[in-house]
């Protein structure tokens, strides 16, 4: 969409071919029944570092500030979470300093130099008590795979803090399009009479009957090259959304702590419990006006025909498998790989148009196919 929104404000005619029934991607958000806003395809929190970014989406946006908060669920309580100084106190059942949790840290860490798996970047850091309370069962349900299968980047993320610092996320620009994400994708749409989108149509049928001077591909990589070198393996998700009036919120009004909430933060993890690994009720997020909420169950699954990619699985075989594709996509002419997908690589959401700015300037750039147009700065 990035892509189209430039290269339309340039002049040019794009087309938009999209399988679902809507435009955004995971990204898409819209209301239940009871006009709460919500995120179909999981929690979507808008953070970004980067100005430019920032700055060429709030052409299309106001933003409305957000301090992320998550908690974890386990051993029949909520847990302050990522794990912080609070977390220790819950833990040891009574007040304790910074350096009280950063001895007993130092006591339990598995020494190891280099952590070479997800497994041991939590052993390194927390030794195995928080490493079995909040990240095993978390990861083996999400991934499942063993943590020790798994790249250091998936639990290196996630911060292990000795202060009181519980925020979810470090970078400096935390907000949510204030109207919602679907709104600022409309914004998009309609800033260029040049941009037209079909939705259900999927680009596999439609390849051979479209004339494109360059096609944009954010699809699957493997799919697009017919799975010559046989199928990415991705983690596939399922949600189950739950809409709440407020006479079905008296009860939850002392565990959420707040009226009209029906959990106390806007995200909790289930590692240990369920079959979900987390419930998110993103109306803590966006704080809008309503006696009403809702919450979304997420369940991780495995791949199957019919089920949505979602996350690309970050091991070893994997990526080889990907390197494959890498080296034909490569070469593909007319045709730019952008996004999740199509690299094969989980992005947020200010890096995915990070990157389709980037591809723009490329295309645009001398020698490039579209020398000439403008840049998007
Ligand atoms: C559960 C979950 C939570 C996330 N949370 C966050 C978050 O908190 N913060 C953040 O910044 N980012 C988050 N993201 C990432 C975010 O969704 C992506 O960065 C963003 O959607 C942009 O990705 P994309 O354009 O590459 O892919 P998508 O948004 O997935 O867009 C690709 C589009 O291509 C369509 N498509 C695929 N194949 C075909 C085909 N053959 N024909 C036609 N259309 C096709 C798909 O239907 C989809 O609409 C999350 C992602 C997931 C899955």
């Amino acid at each position: 969409m990035v892509l189209a929104e430039r290269f339309a404000a340039h002049g040019l005619k794009c087309t938009i071919l999209e399988k679902r029934p809507h435009i955004g991607g995971n990204a898409w958000d819209c209301a239940d029944r009871n006009g709460v806003l919500y995120h179909p395809y999981g929690p979507h929190y808008f953070r970004t570092n980067s100005r430019a970014v920032r700055e060429y989406l709030s052409r299309f946006t106001d933003w409305q500030h957000v301090d992320y908060r998550i908690k974890s669920w386990t051993h029949g309580r909520y847990w302050s979470f990522p794990v912080n100084l609070e977390t220790f106190e819950q833990l040891i059942a009574k007040p304790a300093t910074e350096y009280e949790f950063k001895a007993w840290l130092a006591a339990k860490r598995v020494p190891i130099e280099h952590p070479q798996n997800s497994e041991e970047v939590i052993l390194s850091q927390t030794g195995h008590e928080f490493y079995e309370m909040f990240f095993r069962g978390y990861t083996m349900k999400h991934w499942h795979r063993h943590p020790r299968e798994l790249d250091p980047s998936v639990t290196a993320r996630i911060p292990i803090r000795t202060t009181r610092d519980d925020h979810y996320l470090r970078e400096e620009f935390q907000a949510l399009p204030s109207l919602g994400y679907n709104h600022l994708f409309e914004q998009m749409l309609a800033s260029s009479p040049n941009i037209e989108v079909k939705l259900g149509v999927d680009f596999q049928d439609a390849r051979n009957h479209f004339e494109a001077r360059h096609t944009i591909y954010t699809g699957p990589v493997d799919a697009y090259f017919d799975f010559r070198h046989g199928r990415l393996p991705w983690r596939s998700l399922r949600f189950e959304m739950e809409s709440f009036t407020p006479d079905r919120l008296v009860e939850r009004e002392s565990i959420a702590g707040k009226k009209h909430h029906w959990q106390p933060a806007m995200q909790v993890n289930y590692p240990n419990d369920h079959d979900y690994t987390r419930i998110v009720e993103i109306k803590h997020a966006t704080q809008q006006p309503s006696d009403c909420t809702n919450i979304v169950r997420e369940y991780s699954q495995d791949d199957a025909p019919g089920r949505e990619p979602y996350y690309p699985i970050p091991a070893p075989d994997a990526r080889a498998m990907y390197e494959k594709y890498k080296l034909l996509a490569a070469v593909e002419p007319g045709v730019s790989f952008v996004g999740r997908l199509a690299t094969y690589h989980y992005y947020n959401m200010d890096q995915v148009t990070a990157m389709a700015l980037h591809e723009f300037d490329r295309l645009t750039a001398p020698g490039g196919p579209f020398a000439g147009l403008a840049s998007h700065r």
